[in-house]
């Protein structure tokens, strides 16, 4: 790949970067749960738990453990969105930096 290219590649990571948006960290996981209720047929019957309830899973970083927080069915997408922006950033700022070396900015 010759000077201008790679100038022009990273111009347009750098772009696409502040494009992005929103963004964090961990995924989204979908579970069925048990409800309160004691007699309820859900704690007999598996197949009859109640949900899909979202979390976003995210570790710990000293304890290394998953935790899990509620959201919204409505907030998933959004949530994803920016899952997807930050993989994106990721992937970007890798591709940005070897980019960078390469041309000694
Ligand atoms: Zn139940």
């Amino acid at each position: 790949m010759d000077v201008s290219k790679k100038l022009l590649i990273y111009s347009e990571l750098k772009v696409s970067k502040v494009k992005l948006g929103d963004m964090t960290v961990g995924s989204i996981q979908k579970k069925y749960l048990p409800c309160g209720k004691s007699n309820c047929i859900c704690h007999k019957d598996k197949r009859k738990l109640h949900g899909p309830y979202y979390f976003l899973a995210l570790q710990d970083k000293y304890s290394k453990k998953m935790k899990f927080f509620y959201i919204s069915q409505k907030k998933v997408q959004k949530l994803q969105q920016r899952i997807k922006n930050y993989k994106k950033f990721k992937k970007d700022i890798y591709k940005m930096v070897k980019l960078e070396m390469e041309l000694k900015k």
